[in-house]
């Protein structure tokens, strides 16, 4: 059986103590998949005792120094092992392109924080050394629509022979009834929640419903 890889993304969700409500909650038995949850900067210190993985959704372009308001990669690799670069919200919002992203790459690469590269489709350039991609559609994030499984397995196929990412997932709209038709395809490897990943009960399901 495939391992799967199930990333949870909390977006600009949650206080401290919501948090670690959260985590204090839910009940992580879901045999050999990754959880990697990813949540806000401020959020990342207080879920470190917990037994998920932790990611955050941006990185600074820059290095330590003189850039208010940026939290950069060394600070990330603090309480963190994961980031996410090139979310399409991030994309859209602030103006996030290739060669930005291709920075924030560089910066996490420098101080070994493993990345989750996001794409809208397989013709977006993905950075060599990334080590997971998602494959989210823009019109299925946080609209309740849904790709259908079997153009994401063509499309997430098309990306893991471009790129050489050995491991892939899809993002858009999953929920704990429809986890298993994506990851049931053999070229997905596993999914992005967002929405569905709020609710402890709503992820402890999906969890469930992986297998
Ligand atoms: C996401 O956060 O990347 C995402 C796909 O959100 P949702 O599951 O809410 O569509």
């Amino acid at each position: 059986m495939k391992k799967l890889f199930i990333a949870g993304n909390w977006k600009s969700n949650k206080t401290i103590a919501e948090a670690k409500e959260w985590a204090e909650k839910i009940s992580i038995s879901n045999g050999d998949s990754t959880i990697v949850i990813f949540a806000p900067f401020i959020t990342l210190g207080a879920l470190h005792p917990f037994p998920f993985g932790l990611g955050a959704q941006n990185v600074s372009e820059f290095p330590e120094g003189a850039y208010t308001g940026e939290v950069n990669a060394r600070q990330i690799r603090e309480v963190a092992d994961w980031v996410i670069i090139g979310h399409s919200e991030r994309r859209k919002y602030f103006n996030e392109a290739d060669d930005m992203l291709q920075k924030k790459v560089d910066q996490a690469k420098k101080v070994g924080l493993k990345i989750i590269y996001c794409v809208p489709d397989d013709a977006t350039i993905v950075p060599p050394g990334v080590d997971v991609v998602a494959y989210e559609p823009v019109w299925a994030i946080g609209t309740g629509k849904t790709d259908s499984p079997e153009n994401a397995q063509a499309v997430v196929a098309t990306i893991k022979a471009k790129t050489q990412v050995a491991t892939a997932i899809y993002g858009g709209s999953v929920t704990p009834e429809n986890v298993a038709s994506f990851v049931s395809a053999p070229a997905i490897d596993g999914v992005l929640p967002g929405g569905a990943s709020l609710d402890p009960e709503k992820f402890a399901a999906l969890l469930r419903n992986v297998r």
